[in-house]
């Protein structure tokens, strides 16, 4: 795919691409005071259609990140979901599709601050299959790098500055051989992965770290929750993780818009059980796929059609 042919929306506008442009000394990027999203979309061959899911859920805690950088976002979520079913519908995505939105402090100049300067929106539409292969379980290691605290930059806002922190730990996993990192806060308790939260079953219970411990609250994570209780019956716990309950888990995944649900097989070279996809992992796993992609209408509210919404339209 040649980026250059896609249709984004920028500056309240649909353009090309290569016509929208960021000028050198941005403020969001010299200092990396924006917010941002990521939205995925499924087609569902079938149905002739691309599901966008969860955007009111995307588009609130856009507007929660936003708040947080003294930005006031120049749409309401109703407004962005209607813009991103267009986006979509714009570029012709009939693939399973990533969607990113942001939000960025446009001023250019000299001055580190977040009041102000003025913002800027834009989103970006583009065709995208898999973050993790889907066969095989994930290698984590606890990464030597800890998870901003909410005391110096709140991991609950989808800060695109903080993202240093995902990359330093991402890179040190990758570069020892693992797949993805799981870091731990300051206090040293389980927190999440470089873009994912994090799911541990002992005994049959599912436990997830609480929104207190310094977690971005993940769409997929509440999805995930929903399903576990609703549809398996499950026990789910929030509450701190310790590290050495990663070692003794029966089961462990981890969850996110880009990565989906994917099982955890080893720690640190330690098995996870003993190292092969546990059942409830499993059962969560498929369930999911299925209510992404339109399976399991008591799910519909989670999705939007792009392309049927766009031919109701058109027939009224
Ligand atoms: N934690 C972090 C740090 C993330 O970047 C993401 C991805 N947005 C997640 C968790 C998972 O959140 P979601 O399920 O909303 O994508």
């Amino acid at each position: 795919m040649h980026l250059g042919d896609l249709t984004v929306y920028a500056d309240g506008r649909f353009a090309r691409y290569d016509d929208a442009k960021v000028g050198l000394l941005t403020h969001g990027l010299q200092y990396g005071t924006g917010c941002f999203e990521g939205v995925r979309g499924f087609w569902n061959a079938r149905d002739e259609e691309l599901y966008l899911l969860q955007l009111a859920d995307h588009y609130d805690r856009l507007a929660q990140s936003a708040r947080i950088l003294l930005m006031d976002l120049p749409h309401t979520t109703a407004e962005l979901c209607d813009l991103t079913v267009e986006l979509c519908a714009r570029n012709n995505l009939r693939s399973d599709a990533y969607v990113r939105p942001f939000a960025y402090k446009a001023g250019e100049d000299i001055g580190v601050r977040l009041h102000g300067v003025p913002t800027a929106f834009a989103m970006v539409a583009i065709p995208f299959e898999r973050y993790f292969d889907a066969q095989r379980g994930l290698k984590v290691g606890v990464s030597s790098w800890r998870r901003i605290d909410d005391t110096m930059a709140p991991a609950r806002g989808k800060i695109t500055g903080t993202y240093v922190n995902s990359a330093l730990a991402k890179s040190e996993a990758v570069m020892n051989g693992f797949d993805e990192a799981i870091m731990l806060s300051a206090e040293g308790h389980v927190c999440e992965g470089s873009a994912e939260n994090v799911f541990m079953v002992r005994r049959g219970v599912l436990y997830t770290p609480d929104p207190s411990q310094n977690i971005l609250e993940g769409v997929t994570r509440r999805a995930i929750i929903t399903l576990a209780k609703n549809e398996l019956g499950l026990d789910v716990v929030e509450r701190p993780i310790d590290r050495s309950e990663l070692v003794v888990a029966d089961e462990l995944f981890i969850t996110g818009s880009a990565a989906g649900i994917q099982w955890i097989e080893s720690v640190d070279y330690r098995p996870v059980g003993n190292g092969e996809r546990g059942p409830i992992a499993g059962a969560l796993i498929e369930l999911y796929d299925r209510a992404i992609r339109g399976g399991m209408p008591q799910y519909a509210s989670w999705l939007t059609p792009t392309y049927g919404v766009r031919r109701a339209a058109a027939a009224s």
